[in-house]
């Protein structure tokens, strides 16, 4: 049996990796998206998306993901729900090893994103669905009427502070400086919710429990004193990191882990693109990473086009 060769072979399946689908099979290419969740990638993580154009009402990631994914294979894009766990980018036809198989193209694009960053605690891991969340849009329901709390003070951290003050009895918002890092659009309702607590200058420095979260231990930077603080549930929201595993030994990277590539998502290898939250750039958002799919399949139609 011949192997196939795809056209373009997409790692990734949020809003970067179906527009570069969309955009390369529009243009006649062949083009396989792998997958290791769900379509959407992070917009899938929240329920209200109000700043992707073209809506006049909010919408869920969950639905926007699914529509993006339907919108290219109408053009004959294919999905592949796996994890890539090795690639070999630095010949002519790239080779992509995934846990059920192994896929061949002629360019990559890679398209993995970021993901959610950890306090870095002991036990977190094991805690992790037992009391210890990363998504308070995803798992906030759970806590209905009991006590959490959040850790972070930039704009994601508030709005899950915000969004759970709403469902739960009492949200405790840790942060270890003593200002917040959130956008002016938050000040108001944070000042208005009557039942979220701000402990500014704090760290937690231990989760408590046993198989399930009771608590965590604060530290007060300032004054050294440290407080067990009984809690439901404990959201982590400080920040993300991308999903730059796989490429660390073969495309450059920044100081941060983000795949070196300018506007035309071009790196340091030739016929790899990076498109979305995973590369180098000022802002990670749905529209910037669509723009980056669209500029990403062209690079790749125009790569095919030099070679052959
Ligand atoms: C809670 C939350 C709310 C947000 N709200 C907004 C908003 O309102 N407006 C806005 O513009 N932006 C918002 N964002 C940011 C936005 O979701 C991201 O900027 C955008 O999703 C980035 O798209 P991407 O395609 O580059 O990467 P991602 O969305 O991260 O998608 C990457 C995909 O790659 C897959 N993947 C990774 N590694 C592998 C592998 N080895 N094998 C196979 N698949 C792999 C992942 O499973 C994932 O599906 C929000 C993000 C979060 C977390």
């Amino acid at each position: 049996m011949t192997k196939e060769i795809f056209d373009v072979l997409v790692i990734g399946g949020g809003p970067a990796g179906y527009t570069a689908a969309l955009y390369a099979v529009r243009a006649g290419l062949s083009c396989l998206v792998l997958e290791r969740m769900a379509a959407g990638g992070q917009m899938c993580e929240t329920m209200h998306i109000d700043n992707y154009p073209g809506f006049t009402e909010t919408i869920d990631g969950f639905t926007l993901g699914t529509a993006m994914q339907q919108g290219a294979e109408r053009f004959g894009a294919k999905t592949v729900y796996d994890e890539v766990t090795a690639v070999k980018l630095d010949t002519p036809v790239k080779e992509i090893t995934t846990a059920g198989g192994g896929y061949f193209a002629h360019t990559v694009i890679v398209a993995t994103g970021a993901t959610h960053r950890h306090l870095g605690l002991a036990r977190e891991a094991e805690l992790a669905g037992r009391g210890v969340g990363y998504c308070a849009t995803c798992d906030g329901a759970f806590y209905r009427g009991k006590s959490v709390a959040v850790v972070g003070g930039g704009n994601s951290a508030v709005a899950d502070a915000l969004y759970l003050a709403g469902i739960c009895e009492k949200v405790t918002l840790i942060h270890r400086r003593d200002t917040l890092r959130a956008s002016r659009i938050h000040e108001a309702p944070l000042q208005n919710a009557k039942n979220i607590e701000i402990r500014y200058d704090s760290e937690v420095t231990a989760l408590l429990g046993d198989g399930h979260l009771t608590g965590v231990t604060v530290r007060n930077k300032k004054t050294g004193e440290t407080e067990d603080v009984a809690l439901d549930g404990l959201f982590i929201s400080i920040g993300r990191t991308p999903v730059t595993a796989l490429f660390q030994d073969c495309l450059t990277l920044d100081a941060s882990g983000y795949i070196v590539a300018g506007e035309d998502t071009v790196t340091s290898l030739s016929g790899i693109f990076a498109a979305g939250d995973v590369r180098t750039k000022p802002l990670r958002q749905i529209v910037t990473a669509t723009a980056d799919g669209a500029v990403a399949a062209e690079a790749a139609a125009a790569y095919l086009v030099g070679k052959q």
